[in-house]
């Protein structure tokens, strides 16, 4: 593949040849599907759907691939993997491009963590499987796991490459077979995945890539008998709808849903520093994170200190076409998501909360694309729907609290169990409050990011985990052999 394959893709205004299946591209004759670019507001190609019948092809490829690739020796399947890094590190700039246009990530941006963080999880399940105990004993009982067998991966357009690898590199790692279904909005990136996946040299079979709608494509896996199990990362409308369409034939489900993440400020945070960080972690990918800080709970005594430097921190960021260095955020995604956050900010006035800056329509200076402008109510309250609901895009809501008990309460006040934050100077403190945040994960002082650390929902946020050694445990069944010796 040459660098100008971005170039070539879009050059080619109407990609029927959309479906991977069996080691190879197929035309498929669904409707065409217009990918948008959210920075100009318009179509830079279109993609050919594909339908239940696509489905059923590709995974008849991956029930016959299943047997062989599952018994491969695991350093068979590490140096699989290996190329398939080697691979994207080498195309990293046209990943990045790719991304960039087909849902507005600043370039910047798609460079230093859209695509390098995706990268990461190849990286880590390939390590993984350098002592992974497949198989342990417990007394004269093995306790062997086994691959699932064939699986169906739903993402989402967010972080499109990053929550394909963080579902493709595992389930190749336990030697499960796969069909992918990307987002629509954003097929760009999971072509080039695609291809890499290739040239990477993964027998026929394994790796199958159908494009297409959630109610078309998505439910046609997620119903499918001859899957064993189905993985889906999006909202929680969808993530419902998979499982209800996944009960009957009763195949393992996994949903990595949505999140309204606390982040808790104690009184002996450093404001200064934690204040900052807190808002550019909650606005990084334009809000469009399912694990973003996105309620900032502080000490009523510190409000307006708190509300000075969240303001500053907001109105200094550049909001801007994404193909410029110096834009740290682009437009959100899709028309779908700006309406929606349009409309997320009205609600906010409506309810009476305190706009601390941006507010509705696009930053100063931009009359085309999907820009919102960098939003911070202050004064908020636990029944507030802007609150309550994933926003998905950079809008904060700062939540004052008079006691550590209720910041813990309002942390806990939400369906959601995604993220979480605290900060403090006080770290037995800290820790005591992220033990009482009923969250998959939470994060103290703003560390590095973790690649092995499992990611996840408590309540409504979803079941299982992704990354590292519990990433992969998704993916693999468990068998007792009693009597082994
Ligand atoms: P979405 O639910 O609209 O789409 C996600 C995927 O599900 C897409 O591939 C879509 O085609 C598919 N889908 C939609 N309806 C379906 C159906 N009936 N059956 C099967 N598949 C279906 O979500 P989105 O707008 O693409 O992504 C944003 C959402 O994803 C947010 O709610 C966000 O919080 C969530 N998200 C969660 C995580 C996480 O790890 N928890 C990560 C990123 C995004």
């Amino acid at each position: 593949m040459t660098p100008d394959r971005l170039d070539q893709l879009l050059a080619d205004p109407q990609i029927r040849r959309s479906a991977y299946i069996n080691g190879e591209w197929i035309s498929v004759d669904g409707a065409m599907l217009s990918i948008i670019d959210p920075a100009s507001e318009t179509m830079i190609g279109e993609i050919a759907a594909g339908s239940a019948s696509d489905v059923d092809r590709a995974v008849a490829a991956a029930r016959a691939a299943f047997p062989a690739f599952s018994a491969l020796p695991v350093e068979q399947r590490a140096a699989f993997l290996d190329r398939i890094r080697t691979l994207i590190l080498e195309r990293a700039e046209i990943f990045a491009q790719a991304i960039s246009r087909e849902m507005g990530a600043a370039i910047s941006y798609a460079r230093s963590a859209q695509v390098p963080l995706a990268v990461e999880h190849v990286r880590v399940a390939r390590d993984l499987l350098a002592d992974y105990p497949f198989l342990t004993k417990k007394g004269t009982t093995a306790i062997v796991r086994e691959p699932i067998g064939v699986c169906a991966l739903i993402t989402p357009w967010n972080w499109p490459l990053y929550q394909i690898t963080a579902k493709v590199a595992p389930a190749l790692a336990a030697g499960c077979t796969i069909v992918l279904k990307p987002s629509e909005l954003s097929p760009l990136s999971a072509l080039l995945f695609a291809e890499v996946l290739h040239d990477a040299g993964l027998p026929a079979g394994v790796f199958n890539l159908v494009n297409g709608t959630g109610p078309e494509v998505g439910e046609a896996m997620a119903t499918h008998p001859g899957v064993d199990m189905i993985s889906i990362t999006g909202s929680n409308r969808a993530g419902v709808l998979v499982a209800q369409a996944a009960a009957p034939t009763v195949k393992r489900v996994t949903q990595e849903l949505g999140g309204k993440s606390p982040n808790v400020l104690l009184p002996d945070a450093d404001f200064a520093r934690v204040v900052p960080l807190g808002v550019m972690t909650a606005f990084r990918n334009v809000g469009q994170s399912c694990s973003a800080p996105t309620r900032m709970l502080v000490p009523r005594a510190h409000l307006d200190e708190i509300e000075r430097i969240a303001a500053a921190t907001a109105r200094a960021i550049v909001v801007g076409d994404p193909r410029e260095e110096k834009t740290i955020l682009g437009p959100l995604a899709n028309r779908a998501q700006y309406e929606r956050v349009q409309m997320m900010i009205e609600v906010g006035i409506g309810e009476g909360a305190k706009l601390l800056c941006g507010g509705q329509g696009r930053p100063a200076g931009l009359t085309r694309g999907f820009y919102a402008r960098p939003t911070i109510f202050s004064e908020v309250t636990t029944s507030m729907r802007i609150a309550q609901e994933e926003i998905f895009g950079p809008v904060l809501c700062i939540l004052p609290y008079d006691s550590v008990d209720e910041a813990v309460e309002i942390a806990n006040d939400t369906l959601y169990g995604l993220g979480g934050h605290v900060q403090g100077a006080d770290i037995e403190q800290a820790r005591a409050v992220a033990l009482r945040i009923r969250s998959g994960q939470v994060h103290l002082n703003h560390p590095a990011w973790d690649p092995q650390a499992p990611f996840g929902g408590y309540k409504r946020s979803g079941n299982g985990r992704e990354y590292g050694e519990h990433g992969l445990g998704e993916f693999l069944e468990t068998k007792a052999i009693l009597g082994f010796g």
